[in-house]
Formats: C-alpha cells, sequence, structure tokens
C-alpha cells in the first residue's frame, strides 16, 4: 500500500457498524477496574492476560471475553469503559457508531439492566462522535432468557435503536430466536444479526427471511451460495464484515486469503468493522491497513466502504446524507 492511500483510510470520515463494547475492554482496564471494585483475576498480570489472548477459534475467544466482562459491576465501569472506545474511535475519524452490548452477560452475574444501560448510554452521549446503541441477545441462551431480558429492558428502549443476535453461531441458527425478534420488530426495532462467520450460508438466509433483519453481521460465507450472493446484492442487505477478528478466529488463515475484495466487487455492501478490538488487535484504522496493505484494494474501494459504512447505518436520511457528502467532499480534494 503506498503512503497515500495509507493516509486516506485513515483520515477519512467513516462510520462503524459491528463493534461489542465488552470486546472492547483493553487488559489494562480490566486491571484498574478489578482493582476498583476488588475483584480476582485469574491472571497475575496485564501481560499474563494478553498473553492469554491466543485464540484458536470463537468458542475460545468467548471463554476469555466473558472472564474479563466480569469486572464490571458499577455503572461508572460500564461508562469509562465506552468512553474510552469512543476516544479510539474519534482518533480513526469514526464519524458515527452503532455499539452492541449484551446485557445477559452483565444481568447473569447480578448486575442490574439499568447500571448497564445508563452508564454506557451516558457514555455516548458525552462523546463527539455520534453514537448509537444496539441490545443483543446471547445465542448460546435460550428463547426464553431473551424475552424475558426484553422484558427487563421495556424501561430502557428509549436508549436503543435496535437488536442483534451474537455469540457461538454453530448449532444456534437464527430461527431459534424467531419469536423475540417478532416482538423486537413490532416494537419499530431495528434489527440485525450475527450469521455467515462460522455458521453456513443457510443461517444468512434464515436471519433475513424468519428474523427479518436489516444487516448481517460478518456474512463472509454468503459466497459459497450464488444465488444468495445475487439476493443480498439486489436487496442492498448491509454485510459488517470484521477482518482482524476473521483472522485471529481462523475464519480466514491469512488476510491475504480474506474475501473482502471479492464481496465488493460482488456488488455488496460490505463494510469494515472491528468487531471486539481489545481481543482481535487492532481499531477501525488497524483493519483498514491490515487489509489495504494484504488485499488489492484501491482508492476506489476506500471510498466505497466509507459510504457503504454510513449508506448501512441506522442514521435518519437527512444525516446520512450529510456524512456521505462529507465523504464525497473528503475524497473530492485527493489527487487521482
Ligand atoms: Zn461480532
Amino acid at each position: 500500500m503506498n503512503n497515500q492511500l495509507r493516509t486516506v483510510v485513515q483520515a477519512m470520515p467513516k462510520a462503524e457498524l459491528h463493534i461489542h463494547i465488552e470486546g472492547s475492554l483493553e487488559p489494562e482496564l480490566i486491571f484498574a477496574l478489578a482493582a476498583r471494585n476488588g475483584v480476582a483475576l485469574p491472571y497475575a498480570s496485564v501481560e499474563a492476560l494478553r498473553a492469554a489472548y491466543a485464540f484458536t477459534d470463537l468458542q475460545s475467544f468467548l471463554d476469555i471475553y466473558y472472564a474479563g466482562a466480569s469486572v464490571l459491576l458499577q455503572e461508572q465501569d460500564f461508562y469509562d469503559m465506552t468512553a474510552a472506545y469512543l476516544k479510539k474511535a474519534e482518533a480513526d475519524n469514526v464519524r458515527h457508531t452503532e455499539i452492541f452490548f449484551d446485557p445477559q452477560t452483565h444481568t447473569a452475574r447480578g448486575v442490574a439492566m439499568e447500571t448497564v444501560f445508563n452508564g454506557i448510554h451516558r457514555a455516548c452521549q458525552d462523546s463527539p462522535v455520534s453514537a448509537t446503541l444496539i441490545m443483543c441477545f446471547l445465542r448460546h441462551l435460550s428463547e426464553e432468557d431473551a424475552l424475558s431480558t426484553l422484558e427487563a429492558a421495556t424501561p430502557y428502549l428509549d436508549k436503543i435503536i435496535g437488536v442483534g443476535l451474537d455469540s457461538s453461531e454453530v448449532g444456534h441458527p437464527p430461527e431459534k430466536f424467531a419469536r423475540v425478534f417478532a416482538r423486537c420488530r413490532e416494537l419499530g426495532l431495528h434489527l440485525v444479526a450475527h450469521a455467515g462467520e462460522e455458521g453456513p450460508p443457510a443461517y444468512i438466509e434464515s436471519a433475513l427471511d424468519v428474523l427479518h433483519v436489516e444487516r448481517i453481521d460478518h456474512g463472509v460465507r454468503v459466497l459459497e451460495d450464488a444465488a444468495l450472493t445475487a439476493r443480498v446484492a439486489r436487496e442492498r442487505i448491509a454485510l459488517t464484515v470484521c477482518p482482524l477478528s476473521n483472522t485471529k478466529l481462523r475464519v480466514f488463515d491469512q488476510m491475504k486469503d480474506h474475501n473482502l475484495v471479492q464481496l465488493l466487487d460482488a456488488g455488496l455492501v460490505a463494510t469494515v468493522n472491528s468487531d471486539d478490538p481489545a481481543y482481535f488487535g487492532g481499531y477501525m484504522n488497524d483493519n483498514f491497513i491490515a487489509t489495504f496493505e494484504a488485499l488489492p484494494l484501491t482508492l476506489a474501494h476506500a471510498r466505497t466502504l466509507a459510504r457503504n459504512s454510513f449508506e448501512a447505518s441506522f442514521l435518519p436520511a437527512e444525516q446520512k446524507q450529510r456524512f456521505l457528502a462529507e465523504v464525497d467532499a473528503y475524497f473530492a480534494a485527493v489527487p487521482a
């Protein structure tokens, strides 16, 4: 990648649409919060914890992810975690972000729903970055658990724009959550789901047809099904792709094997996102640099990715247009 392209992908205005806030917890903050809350960690030091981030697949990552989240107890902890991510986003020229959070990870430990919502939401309001929230259901748990989570979240629904589905994909198809998604749809919430990361293209199809999601999180396996690829392109269903996550969890062995270029060239609304940046080796610009370094991505692809990120967002039309105009103005000033 030449220096100009590197500068462009770093400086261009962008939106992030796939970030789990609990996955932004850096080892340093995990230790600071553990000390503040008197929580004992099964790691001797920041270095020992970081060394444990040697996952081989989604499940081995999730095991350590839930251990890290155990230090989050007070509203201020959720605030500090979210504020730290938003600072990184701002530095990477992220103008808008739609943040996932997993209330079940916290309520199962006895943390009140109110504590989770208020801490994360207040940090979003205090940030110069436009930030909205998407509440995710953990798919390895039952649909009954998701339904009672939605019930418990009822007083706080004005603090979220939508719901999602995350955690262990294989063996937990989207249709397992048909009823809770139908209820969320009635409530007027936006709908997204992780599908086609480790799971098959059939999960993408059922996320669309059974859950009626508006975006697919990951979705990189869509290319295994030509008819589905054509449909997802035709319907402008966005894919929130997470390149560093995909290589860290061995969805692709190496970045040079990643299918981002093929997704874009197939006319799909693919975007670049960080997923769990503290665990997977980087934030937004780290993901852009890693992909542009390893793959034959061009200045035209950079502009498409920046535009896709805002187009695929759940921003009101007027704000979306304002950000898209900012992208166009930015690229108009880049020498061809
Ligand atoms: Zn994810």
